[in-house]
């Protein structure tokens, strides 16, 4: 049906060449990565998702989830068969209403050979029916979904998706999402954007939540459990809804002292960044044992130990700083995760500085004597750290200091005019720490790449000329808060 008429001579020249069969001459398997050098198996090639809309339904009781997802697809290439990143159980994969032929292959793959090869530039919709049970998948030796007493979350970096739904795993590719979850009554569903309905029937209520804007695979969440919601609106206008397990016991309060203050810290990030992204903001704390954070778009992921020690509006200000430094652009490769990581901790930074706890000034030059030149901490190269450091504190403490170090070299209007535009020029899109350097020489009119080497890629520490630091800073008053966040995404 799609299939390219070719000259005998042509189809012989092709034949020839490639060794390819007649019958899928010149359409190829699609890779089975996106071509990241971090995770080369994370992602595929070949196509290009626009929506995912996941139908499902979960049993807390036994962790089993099954359901059906469809994906909205362009295709990027001739495409004889292309893989899909997953887990679960698959019992039929349909593409454009015909069934495919499929198989797993390598740790995570689910390869789909459609019944006629797909050309180049067409719009593919591929059905896939799947159940299992999360909980018991793995993949390179480890799960990233998390059972609860009372459900489960998916909501994890760079990993999530793999344990609950079929998709083309990297921050390239994004999608709008419809998540709609059948649970038992009494149970609730949280996902990300806005919840559009929810109805019962027969025992299991069903939740539709709806996410317009393009999202990351690894930033849509899903987390079944006990919880208790809550809505409002920000000053600004922006739908805030947070969710709290109903089993946080002695950390409660301060989840909530801490979350409810979501609207107010979005207002004011818009003021530095620009106009929230998204159709609504949020968080939720299921009752998970994990200690980290995670920007999952619009609907932050807390766990419950961020808040031991009392409330803590930092890592609240570093989780919605992403909503524009990570989600509304997002990286192109996993090496650049400094424009996520760097602008975050710098936005708690500039947080400290509101709250009289000390100016982003104070921060940077604590950060830098801190840090001896044989400290392994300037070994890790913030703009290319290596899949093994990306999370490294490096990657946050002296990507923040780079970031200080630009204000610095560039001056306050240019500074503050390059942190509100850069969320505006790549908005729903994908960006590199070459796109940033680039933007941010266009903006100033200064020459970076001298300044964006000694504090990004070069393994060594920098000479303190881009600071300020006189004599040995003392400890500014935020520091612990900070601190007190190193775990988070
Ligand atoms: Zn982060």
């Amino acid at each position: 049906m799609h299939r390219r008429i070719l000259a005998p001579g042509a189809l012989a020249a092709a034949s020839l060449l490639l060794a390819v069969p007649a019958s899928a001459a010149g359409h190829s398997p699609g890779a089975p990565g996106i071509g990241d050098p971090y995770y080369p198996y994370y992602g595929n090639g070949g196509y290009d998702v626009s929506h995912y809309d996941l139908r499902l339904q979960y049993q807390p009781a036994t962790d089993e989830l099954s359901g059906t997802a469809t994906i909205l697809a362009r295709t990027t290439q001739d495409l004889s068969s292309f893989d899909l990143d997953f887990l679960l159980d698959v019992s039929e994969v349909r593409v454009n209403g015909a069934k495919a032929a499929f198989t797993t292959s390598g740790q995570h793959e689910l390869v789909v050979t459609p019944a006629s090869p797909l050309d180049k530039g067409t719009q593919v919709t591929v059905v896939v029916r799947y159940s299992g049970v999360p909980s018991t998948k793995s993949a390179y030796g480890f799960s990233t979904w998390h059972r609860t007493p009372d459900g489960a979350v998916a909501a994890d970096e760079p990993e999530s998706a793999w344990w609950w739904y079929p998709s083309n795993d990297h921050p390239l590719d994004k999608a709008t999402y419809d998540v709609s979850v059948a649970v038992p009554d009494g149970t609730q569903v949280i996902s990300n954007g806005l919840l559009q309905s929810s109805s019962s029937q027969r025992g299991w209520t069903r939740y539709n939540w709806r996410q317009n804007k393009p999202q990351a695979t690894y930033l849509t969440t899903l987390a079944v459990g006990r919880f208790d919601i809550t809505t409002s609106t920000s000053e600004g206008g922006v739908p805030v809804v947070n969710a709290y397990s109903k089993d946080l016991g002695d950390n409660d309060g301060a989840a909530r002292a801490s979350v409810e203050r979501t609207g107010e810290l979005v207002d004011w990030l818009s003021g530095y960044f620009g106009p929230y992204p998204f159709s609504s903001a949020g968080g939720y704390v299921p009752n998970t044992t994990t200690g980290y954070a995670l920007e999952t778009q619009s609907r932050v992921y807390y766990s419950p130990k961020q808040f031991a020690n009392g409330s803590n509006t930092s890592v609240v200000v570093h989780e919605l700083a992403h909503q524009w430094y990570g989600d509304d652009v997002s990286l192109k490769g996993w090496k650049d995760i400094w424009l996520n990581e760097g602008f975050a901790r710098y936005a708690q930074w500039l947080w400290s500085e509101h709250e009289g706890e000390g100016t982003t000034q104070e921060l940077a030059d604590y950060v830098y004597a801190s840090h001896p030149a044989d400290d392994a901490f300037w070994t890790v190269r913030p703009g290319d750290p290596g899949p093994d450091d990306q999370f490294d504190i490096a990657v946050y403490d002296r990507g923040a200091l780079a970031v200080q170090a630009l204000r610095n070299a560039v001056g306050d209007d240019a500074f503050f005019t390059i942190l509100k535009g850069w969320p505006k020029e790549y908005a729903y899109g994908n960006a590199s720490v070459a796109d940033f350097e680039a933007y941010a020489e266009k903006v100033s009119g200064k020459s970076l790449s001298g300044l964006f080497d000694a504090w990004l890629f070069e393994p060594t520490k920098p000479a303190a000329a881009a600071l300020r630091a006189a004599g040995v800073p003392v400890q500014p008053r935020s520091w612990k808060k900070i601190e007190a966040t190193n775990d988070v995404h």
